[in-house]
């Protein structure tokens, strides 16, 4: 963000002041959006000089959305998921990257990205039963969506911090509880594998 000092009082200091603005409000597009800046720029255009006021305003404005723009993307982070990348690490590399793991717990399902790999897992995070997308966990950090209300996150950040401690059990009690395989969806039918709740081929892929 270019800042103007709107104080400024020489003449060529001030035009240039107001070119620079008109510069940025094109740049961004925001003369379409914004009738007061888009007839600053036919002022400019005119060659009549934009007032010291105008400017200022201008700024503010400008200024304003940035912070907003900023805001949209201010993603609320949390550290420490390690571990948990750790194990799609390791069952990416058992069941090929291509297709792709996952694990479905009661509340959240964590599926790894497409363009993950076994050195570096990008996981999603989304609810299992509302499907919301919630994040994604990259270089060990959750990185949480900011459209979704903070009580919310930190029941998604309290579920990942929960699995993590140990993600065999999450999944094993997922599976006896709902009859369904944690890791890839199906559900359970073999006796022993209802037993385990895991299906034996996915127990092997990640490790449990
Ligand atoms: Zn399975």
């Amino acid at each position: 963000m270019i800042m103007y000092n709107s104080n400024e009082t020489t003449n060529e200091t001030a035009n240039e002041t107001a070119k620079k603005l008109i510069e940025t409000i094109q740049q961004k597009g925001l003369d379409k959006k914004i009738n007061f800046l888009a007839s600053l720029i036919e002022q400019h255009t005119k060659g009549r000089k934009l007032s010291t006021r105008q400017i200022e305003v201008a700024n503010n404005i400008i200024a304003e959305r940035a912070l907003k723009e900023n805001d949209a993307v201010l993603l609320e982070e949390t550290e420490g998921f390690e571990k948990l990348t750790a194990k799609f690490s390791k069952a990416l590399e058992k069941q090929g990257q291509l297709k792709g793991v996952k694990i479905i717990t009661s509340i959240i399902t964590l599926k790894s990205a497409k363009h993950s790999t076994v050195a570096n897992p990008i996981i999603y995070v989304l609810g299992t039963e509302d499907k919301v997308y919630y994040g994604k966990i990259v270089n060990s950090l959750f990185v949480a969506v900011s459209n979704v209300n903070h009580a919310r996150i930190a029941v998604i950040t309290n579920e990942l911090k929960e699995i993590q401690g140990d993600l065999s059990k999450a999944a094993v009690s997922y599976g006896k509880r709902f009859g369904i395989c944690s890791c890839c969806g199906r559900v359970l039918t073999d006796p022993t594998s209802i037993e385990a709740g895991i299906g034996p081929v996915c127990a092997e892929n990640w490790g449990f």
